[in-house]
């Protein structure tokens, strides 16, 4: 039974709200489809966030090739503000009414899953993190959290067609499942270490039976300098005090001469938890609050219709642009009619976004994953969660 809709049927505006179709019954009857421009915004940022990334826009503009529409927006992989217009869409309003519901749906979830991770990667201070989200979700959806966690600096992932999809190999230890039925952490581990091709970090859970810390010294000893590092997996019941297992193993490998065995941390971790897990680990397994990242909650809002600006309560109507200062980095919403605009430093704003398609077909050439992640991860270095 195949439940999640397909491609054809996104793009055939199957997945939006009926009220969109009663729309264009009404509007056709009546006769009218002005040209209209509508800018897509977040009003109010998650958890204060004090910024969020912006990602799913090669997905959404599919949305509108070979449509009569001109969009204007940030490049995918850009910081964006609270009210800042991330998109402008302009067209006859018929032509993109039935798409506001699956546009919205392509980037609200992608930029909260690639602002969560970015959020994390800041945090992680250099160490890798690892997009282990899948199990949470929807399996038809494990490539899309994948992709959105790799956009937003996530080192790797541990699902194979996520990894296929992205050109990467997928990163991965063993499961609980095969230690217990060997029945010995050790023996698991030189089970792994005989099946596995060289080039496979040999990495191993030590929390299934026993202590931590004597478990990873048993597998260090055993495994010898095959031994690339230890996953600590350890359930919340019996946690305690997670630092301090972790810095209690990571003390007793280097005192035996284990300098060169690493410890992963996985389970339960978000943004807030690695500080404190920083000074013992080398990288995170980052699960569910990736793949359930809170959404970034964009809206689409029409701001002119036939050149005259008009706008519903609570938004504000007319054409707007975003302006960054490239001196001092300060921001600026300012009304497209605006020229120049100096900052408060005095220096002379310049423009954030530019044109992303024309008449129904994307400008300039397609960017990769990689050139997306890129540009995520310049923009890492200027900020903090
Ligand atoms: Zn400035």
């Amino acid at each position: 039974m195949q439940i999640h809709a397909n491609h054809k049927e996104i793009l055939n505006g199957k997945t939006t709200d009926i009220y969109f179709q009663r729309a264009e019954e009404i509007l056709k009857k009546e006769k009218k489809n002005p040209e209209v421009t509508a800018e897509v915004w977040a009003k109010k940022l998650p958890d204060n966030y004090k910024w969020a990334i912006f990602a799913g826009l090669s997905e959404a503009i599919e949305l509108f090739k070979n449509k009569k529409i001109n969009i204007i927006g940030l490049p995918e992989g850009s910081i964006l503000l609270e009210k800042e217009p991330v998109l402008t869409i302009k067209g006859k309003y018929l032509d993109f009414a039935k798409f506001e519901t699956p546009l919205l749906g392509y980037i609200c979830q992608a930029s909260g899953i690639s602002t969560k991770t970015a959020r994390c990667k800041i945090m992680a201070e250099n160490r890798i993190v690892l997009s282990f989200g899948a199990r949470r979700m929807h399996p038809s959806l494990t490539p899309v959290i994948d992709r959105y966690a790799y956009l937003g600096g996530a080192d790797g992932v541990s699902a194979i067609l996520s990894a296929e999809k992205l050109k990467i190999k997928p990163q991965g230890t063993i499961p609980h499942a095969v230690i217990l039925i060997i029945g010995d952490t050790a023996e698991a581990a030189l089970a792994y270490d005989r099946a596995v091709g060289k080039a496979v970090p040999r990495i191993i859970l030590v929390d299934t039976f026993g202590d931590e810390k004597i478990e990873s010294l048993r597998l260090a000893e055993k495994l010898k300098n095959r031994l690339d590092a230890v996953r600590i997996d350890t359930p919340s019941s019996r946690r305690g005090n997670l630092a301090q297992i972790i810095r209690e193993t990571r003390a007793e490998l280097d005192n035996k001469g284990f300098n060169n065995v690493g410890i992963f941390v996985s389970g339960g971790l978000d943004e807030y938890r690695l500080k404190e897990l920083n000074p013992y680990s080398e990288g995170y397994g980052i699960g569910t609050s990736l793949s359930n990242a809170p959404t970034i909650n964009f809206s689409l809002d029409i701001v002119e219709i036939d050149g005259k600006s008009i706008t519903k309560k609570g938004k504000i109507s007319g054409e707007k642009k975003v302006l960054e200062c490239n001196r001092c980095g300060e921001r600026k919403i300012v009304f497209v009619k605006d020229n120049k605009t100096n900052c408060i430093c005095g220096n002379e704003m310049g423009l954030l976004t530019k044109k992303i398609m024309e008449k129904g077909q994307p400008v300039g050439e397609t960017e990769t994953i990689d050139i997306i992640r890129n540009r995520v991860l310049r923009e890492l270095r200027f900020l903090d969660v």
